[in-house]
């Protein structure tokens, strides 16, 4: 039984397991099924060259901020990464995340497991990195179904989930809107259909954690093996659904407070929970955070209709703003397309490439970093070679 293990993190402290000496904490009572957890053969071919080398797969189910904890067939144990990993990383996403399948290998001595590689991922959502907006932080990886969830009640707000929508195609994993709250509006039905139609493919959902019969439909993406997270504003509803799909409430209690080094508190939980029926669930503030993070291509795949009016626009690159002979505006002025629809597609163009320039900036200061340090280095030799 995976639930055996809910970690008990009430205490507050970094380390409530202890390591054993070589690093692997073994504990008679847990032995992970992984292909519970989500461990399939795809996977275990890419492990090939990694099981060569006597390594063992594990899947984070925790992060800290140096250390993670790691679901391994054996047990949890606490595993950091290693040089070699580190030496490897080309920048921050390369390091592993909530929900990757990792290549551990214990310690030689006392000490903590070492995560030597991170599998390829199937899908990743990810952010701007605090304090540098440039930055890519993936924030959860390997999510099969990812839940959309929106309110029905005062802040419904069907441009919010089409925004998600962005998120969730350029993540990899499969979107499921799910409109919660249905037990306090008069026609959830109806309103669900203003979804649908910007939905396309994607299955909408009308709940009620009023009614645990309507959130049994959620269950059937979270079959054995399979891992959902959910994706939403603050109040829609996100943790009394996992909470109602746990059976308990085991989740809010399960947030790690540790202090950092100028004593500040900060919530660094990175959650991945297994669930009764046999899925898991991936819960980490930084989901419930996300922002978006480069939706170059999914911008395009979500506003077809808009790209497809544009076709007729008279410049190639018109902006579909105050441009002569704009067939995307006439068909705003002609009732054929939303304006809403145009404002968030504006909207979301503007916010892209407010952050291209930023990447593009960061890029320059790199450059020009790396060109003065090599003139540096350069100047040194040349002067020692001076004296001699
Ligand atoms: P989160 O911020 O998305 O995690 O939202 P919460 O799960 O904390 O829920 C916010 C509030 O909405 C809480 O007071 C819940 O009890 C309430 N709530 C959640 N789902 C429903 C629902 O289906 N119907 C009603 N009436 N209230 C709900
Ligand atoms: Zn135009």
């Amino acid at each position: 039984m995976l639930r055996a293990r809910a970690p008990d993190l009430s205490d507050g402290g970094i380390d409530p397991y202890s390591t054993g000496e070589n690093g692997i904490h073994e504990d008679p009572a847990v032995h992970n099924d992984l292909t519970r957890l989500g461990w399939d053969t795809a996977f275990e071919e890419a492990f090939t060259p990694h099981a060569a080398e006597g390594l063992l797969p594990g899947r984070i189910v925790l992060e800290h901020t140096h250390i993670y904890r790691v679901a391994m067939a054996g047990g949890e144990v606490l595993g950091r990464v290693s040089g070699r990993l580190r030496h490897d990383a080309a920048s921050r996403a390369d390091f592993p995340t909530v929900g990757d399948w990792v290549a551990m290998a214990p310690a030689p001595h006392t000490g903590d497991a070492r995560i030597l590689a991170v599998l390829p991922r199937r899908s990743r959502f990810s952010r701007r990195a605090a304090g540098d907006p440039t930055e890519e932080q993936v924030v959860a990886a390997n999510i099969d179904t990812v839940f959309l969830v929106g309110g029905l009640d005062g802040d419904f707000n069907p441009r919010r989930i089409e925004r998600y929508l962005l998120v969730a195609r350029d993540s990899g994993a499969a979107p499921v809107i799910v409109l919660n709250k249905a037990d306090l509006v008069e026609a959830p039905e109806a309103m669900a259909a203003s979804v649908r139609a910007l939905a396309g493919t994607v299955p909408v959902h009308v709940v009620s954690c009023r009614d645990a019969a309507s959130l049994a439909v959620l269950r059937e993406y979270l079959s054995p093996g399979r891992t959902g997270a959910l994706l939403g504003s603050s109040g829609v509803g996100k943790s009394t659904i996992v909470n109602r799909l746990l059976g308990h409430d085991l989740l809010r209690t399960q947030d790690v407070r540790e202090s950092d080094s100028r004593g500040r508190h900060t919530s660094t939980a990175r959650q991945l929970v297994p669930l009764p029926g046999g899925g898991v669930l991936i819960d980490t503030p930084g989901m419930r955070e996300l922002q978006l993070w480069e939706t170059g291509e999914a911008l395009a795949g979500a506003f077809e209709d808009i790209e497809g009016i544009a076709d007729a626009c008279r410049f190639r690159d018109c902006r579909h703003q105050q441009e002569p002979g704009c067939a995307v505006r006439a068909a705003v002025a002609a009732g054929a397309l939303a304006a809403g629809r145009l404002e968030s597609y504006l909207k979301l163009q503007a916010e892209q490439a407010h952050q291209a320039r930023q990447v593009d900036q960061r890029a320059q200061l790199d450059e020009k970093r790396r060109t003065k340090a090599a003139t540096r280095a350069l100047q040194k030799r040349l002067n020692e070679k001076d004296r001699h």
